[in-house]
């Protein structure tokens, strides 16, 4: 399912939704320049920052999910490796200096096309303040999570299993794949 495209990016002639010569899978073709514009996943990398028992934790300022609580995240930019984006997210959405840990959650996200990937990470210094995409930056402990107010299952994912792995003691790294949630009257 292509996100929608009207015009080639190449030439600025329109484009038509197509499966190419040996392709199985439509895609946006340019009419006049052919050039296929193939989509693919996007990749989200952030972290789970700590210092002492708390987790650095950011009330967003942008859609979606406006006012809700996120770990520091974002989409990767080119040219990027996941753990530079994700110290790079940090001080951008809570304008913390961390030092990065072992990849700790790994989420696949099909149904939007997303991967999002967090590392376990230590909050370097005390000094830092909310970034333009965020409302608030604060330390949380577990018993001030807002649960009810986390802006994306991949982030409940992560603290719940962050939590799991705290209290027994060993930290590993957490996949999972989540898509749609299946209406009750489906179960
Ligand atoms: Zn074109």
């Amino acid at each position: 399912h292509p996100t929608a495209m009207n015009y080639c990016s190449h030439c600025g002639a329109p484009v038509s939704l197509k499966v190419p010569p040996g392709d199985n899978l439509p895609r946006h073709v340019c009419d006049r320049c052919g050039t296929i514009h193939y989509q693919n996943p996007k990749v989200v990398v952030g972290a789970l920052a700590t210092w002492d028992d708390k987790i650095l934790m950011c009330k967003r300022a942008i859609e979606p999910r406006y006012g809700c609580w996120t770990l520091p995240a974002g989409f990767m930019e080119n040219n990027e490796t996941c753990g530079a984006g994700a110290i790079r997210e940090t001080l951008e959405e809570a304008g913390a200096r961390i030092e990065l840990g072992p990849m700790f959650s790994f989420v696949d996200l099909p149904h939007i096309s997303q991967i999002h990937i967090i590392y376990r990470a230590r909050v370097l210094d005390l000094d830092f303040k909310p970034g333009e995409e965020s409302l608030e930056a604060v330390l949380m402990t577990e018993a001030q999570i807002p649960w009810d107010e986390i802006a994306f299952r991949s982030v409940t994912y992560t603290l719940k299993a962050f939590f799991e792995d705290r209290r027994r003691g060993q930290f590993d790294l957490h996949t999972t794949s989540l898509s749609i949630p299946v209406p009750d009257t489906y179960r």
